[in-house]
C-alpha cells in the first residue's frame, strides 16, 4: 500500500488543565511541573477568574485550591460541576476529613493535601484522566450488501472473490455510503465525512471518487446496481433488498 494511502491519526491535542490556585509560590511550581508533563496551563487566581478559565479553555482537569480570596473553593467546584464533568482535583491546606467528604459530596474527583509532591500530583492527574476518558470506540462489523463486503476493521473490501483495492477517500466513501445503505446521501454531507468540514476545495473531487468507486464495483452510472445518483442531491447506495433482488 502506498504511504500516501495509510491511515494517520490527527495529532493529539495537549492536555489542559486550569490552576485555580491564589498562592504565587503554589502555582508557579505547579505550572512548571506540569508544563514539564507536556500538559498546557492556565492559572486562575481567583474562583471567579477559575469559572471564566474553565468555561473559555474547556480543560481536561481542573486543580482546585479550597481557599481563595473571593470565593470558597466549594462553592468553585459546585458551579462548575452545574455545567462541566471535568475532573476536578481539590488542593486543600486542611486534612480534616470534613473538608475531604465535603469536596467530593460536590463533586470533585479526588484532592490533595499540602503539601504535596508533584510525583504525586501528576499520578493523581493521570488517575483522574484514565477514568474520565471515554470508552473506546465500539469495533465495527464488516458491512455486508449483495456482493460487497467492507470491513472497516481491516479497511478491506470486496466483491464476490475480488478484492477492490481501494485508496483511502474511495474506501471512506464506500464505508459511509454502505453504512446509510438505502438512504440518499446529500453531496455536503459525503464531503463532511470523507474529506472533513475543513476542506475547501471543490465538490467535482466527490464525482471523481465516486466515478473511481463504480469503475472498481464495475458499476454503471447510467444503469446503477451499486451507486445511485440522486439528481440535485447526493448519492445512495443501494438497499439489502434491492440487491437482494
Ligand atoms: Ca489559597
Amino acid at each position: 500500500m502506498p504511504a500516501d494511502e495509510t491511515w494517520t491519526p490527527p495529532p493529539a491535542r495537549a492536555t489542559r488543565v486550569v490552576v485555580v490556585e491564589d498562592e504565587q509560590s503554589i502555582s508557579d511550581p505547579l505550572r512548571s511541573a506540569l508544563e514539564r508533563e507536556g500538559y498546557g496551563v492556565e492559572v486562575a487566581a481567583t474562583g471567579t477568574a477559575g469559572l471564566e478559565a474553565v468555561r473559555r479553555h474547556e480543560p481536561d482537569v481542573v486543580l482546585l485550591d479550597l481557599m481563595l480570596p473571593d470565593m470558597d473553593g466549594r462553592d468553585v467546584c459546585r458551579a462548575i460541576r452545574s455545567s462541566s464533568r471535568v475532573p476536578i482535583i481539590m488542593l486543600t491546606a486542611r486534612g480534616l476529613e470534613t473538608d475531604r467528604v465535603v469536596g467530593l459530596e460536590l463533586g470533585a474527583d479526588d484532592y490533595l493535601v499540602k503539601p504535596f509532591g508533584m510525583a504525586e500530583l501528576i499520578a493523581r492527574i493521570r488517575a483522574v484522566l484514565r477514568r474520565s476518558a471515554p470508552d473506546p470506540a465500539p469495533v465495527e462489523e464488516a458491512i455486508v450488501l449483495g456482493d460487497v463486503r467492507l470491513d472497516p476493521r481491516t479497511r478491506t473490501a470486496t466483491r464476490g472473490r475480488d478484492a477492490l483495492d481501494l485508496p483511502r477517500r474511495e474506501f471512506d466513501l464506500l464505508h459511509v455510503l454502505m453504512a446509510n445503505a438505502g438512504t440518499v446521501l446529500p453531496r455536503q454531507r459525503l464531503m463532511d465525512d470523507v474529506w472533513g468540514v475543513d476542506w475547501f476545495g471543490s465538490t467535482k473531487t466527490l464525482d471523481v471518487h465516486v466515478a473511481g468507486l463504480r469503475r472498481r464495483l464495475g458499476d454503471d452510472a447510467h444503469e446503477s446496481r451499486y451507486i445511485h445518483t440522486v439528481r440535485g442531491v447526493g448519492f445512495r447506495f443501494s438497499s439489502r433488498e434491492e440487491l437482494a433482488g
